[in-house]
């Protein structure tokens, strides 16, 4: 609502949030992601947010994929690690053998009612925080009673489709920031509403990202910044400070791929190349 705050969000608010790795520390302070998610044909989905982890800081990342998968994500990033479900085009189990330190989940994974249950049932066994984007989104949308089931401060990334399909629709861009937050406070998860100026809530405020441009409206850009937000969760950044790095530092990877690109040439894979440049700029 109205009286609620709202902070801009730039290099000067994020920076003293980042944190310097200790010479001692080792892969496994970093911790374990796991991405999960992915279908026959949208498997690219996965590669993108399983490599944006890994090049945001994740110690460690195991993507969770169908059968069809194992082969395309082996070949193409060797420091990633697969786990596949036993079908082949879709999944619909969700067995993780290891104590995986955070999940993002849900891109590319198609909604049907056997990766929805197996989606369910995973929530059912779990309870660190997860990072759902894209199709898992829209089977929390399918059956609202799994909100219940989310962790609490879990990390929600939907684009204006994907809000629309949780929340509901809006008049103006007042009432969607009230249903917004409505929404935070009855599920306690940190919301990060994606668009031109993203919009992080949680259940005390409101953020506003200042980073980013419309070259990034691409094919995959939202899977990556799944990726960022896992990666800092996994090195334990809170789910808040995991959520506003993960949206400043992916816009501001955007901004410095037009030095080299156009709006309409920059893909999402470029923007995983200049998250080095990015966070370099904190040191
Ligand atoms: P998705 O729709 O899931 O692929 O997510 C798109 C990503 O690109 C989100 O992180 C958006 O914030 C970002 N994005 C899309 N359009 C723009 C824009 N016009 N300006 C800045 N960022 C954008
Ligand atoms: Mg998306």
């Amino acid at each position: 609502s109205l009286d609620t705050d709202y902070e801009l969000i730039g290099y000067h608010e994020i920076r003293p949030l980042y944190r310097f790795r200790s010479k001692f520390s080792h892969k496994g302070t970093f911790g374990h992601a796991v991405i999960a998610g992915g279908s026959h044909g949208k498997i690219g989905a996965i590669k993108l947010a399983a490599e944006a982890c890994l090049r945001s800081g994740s110690g460690l990342v195991t993507a969770y994929v169908p059968g069809c998968g194992l082969n395309p994500l082996q070949s193409s990033i060797p420091e990633v690690m697969v786990l596949t479900d036993g079908e082949e085009k879709e999944i619909r189990e969700i067995k993780i053998p290891f104590q995986p330190t955070v999940v993002g989940i849900g891109m590319g994974m198609g909604t049907s009612k056997p990766s929805l249950a197996a989606f369910r049932s995973f929530l059912e066994g779990w309870s660190s925080p997860v990072v759902v984007d894209a199709d898992g989104l829209n089977m929390l949308a399918k059956e609202k009673a799994m909100l219940k089931l989310l962790p609490p401060l879990s990390v929600l990334t939907p684009h204006p489709g994907e809000l629309e399909r949780l929340i509901g629709s809006w008049k103006n861009e007042f009432e969607k920031l009230e249903m917004a937050r409505e929404f935070v406070k009855k599920v306690g998860c940190i919301l990060v509403i994606k668009g031109a100026h993203t919009i992080v809530l949680d259940k005390e405020k409101g953020y506003v990202n200042t980073s980013g441009n419309p070259g990034m409206a691409t094919a995959g850009s939202g899977d990556v910044l799944t990726g960022v937000i896992t990666g800092l969760l996994a090195q334990g950044y809170t789910p808040l400070e995991a959520a506003l790095m993960g949206v400043y530092v992916h816009g501001r990877a955007g901004d410095l791929c037009l030095q080299a690109q156009s709006m309409e040439s920059l893909t999402a894979g470029d923007i995983i190349i200049q998250l080095g440049t990015a966070f370099r700029e904190f040191y």
